[in-house]
């Protein structure tokens, strides 16, 4: 099994948007990931980053502006996404699914069934930032799970439901050694200190999903964060079939 960090573009704002207690004038630039895993039988994408015409004009793009964004290198220059079998969505943020009507109609998504609820009622829209152009294909099969799932049938890879940041947020284990986090904590150190962004669907749902990502990391699991630029890198970040973590 291979895992590898896709780097699609990157968001500029101040900084207290996505870590609470930062003062006013900090700005950051983060990376916006994305990841292939490649197993003897399947090759998953989780997440699809931006769509570059967000990244040309966010407000012509969803009629509303976004923060400051820049393409690395969209998702279909990076993967040959007509071999993808399925790609599993972490949440519906824009920065998660925006890359999604790139992708072929035939590949299936994968996302847990509140969140895809809460996509589609106009309240949640409007109190999750959704942006429904992104997932709005119908012709897309939609495989819809409910908490913790066993994707493949065979324990190697596994979402689990974290929610907090968005209704129904999931984090995806791989092999033995690695989490892909997501958005529970966009930094490394948010897992620890609790400093998420100024918003979410629900604090203390999204507290309970860190702490439970912080055991893992503490039981000897790599978990990678959202989007810290200290941690995130392209590249290999597992390799191998032992599931160990490279
Ligand atoms: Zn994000």
């Amino acid at each position: 099994m291979k895992v590898e960090l896709l780097n699609v573009g990157w968001l500029s704002s101040p900084a207290a948007i996505w870590r609470q207690g930062e003062p006013p004038e900090a700005q950051i630039r983060f990376p916006i990931p994305a990841y292939l895993i490649e197993t003897e039988d399947e090759r998953i994408l989780v997440d699809t980053g931006l769509h570059p015409r967000a990244v040309a004009d966010a407000e012509a793009y969803y009629g509303r502006p976004l923060f400051a964004l820049e393409q690395e290198q969209e998702i279909t220059e990076q993967v040959d996404v007509d071999t993808l079998t399925r790609v599993v969505l972490t949440h519906l943020h824009f920065d998660h699914v925006g890359g999604l009507p790139l992708l072929p109609v035939s590949i299936p998504i994968v996302v847990q069934r509140r969140e895809w609820q809460a996509g589609h009622d106009p309240a949640s829209v409007q109190r999750n930032f959704f942006t429904p152009r992104d997932y709005a294909n119908d012709e897309r099969e939609v495989i819809l799970v409910d908490g913790d799932h066993d994707l493949l049938g065979d324990a190697s890879v596994e979402l689990l439901l974290t929610p907090g940041h968005t209704p129904g947020h999931q984090s995806v284990r791989v092999g033995d050694g690695l989490v892909l986090g997501a958005d529970v904590g966009h930094f490394a150190s948010t897992l620890d200190d609790h400093r998420f962004p100024s918003f979410a669907d629900d604090f203390a749902a999204q507290a309970r999903s860190a702490d439970r990502l912080r055991a893992l990391r503490d039981a000897g699991k790599r978990v990678m964060p959202g989007h810290d630029p200290d941690v995130l890198r392209p590249g290999l970040v597992l390799d191998g079939t032992s599931g160990a973590p490279r």
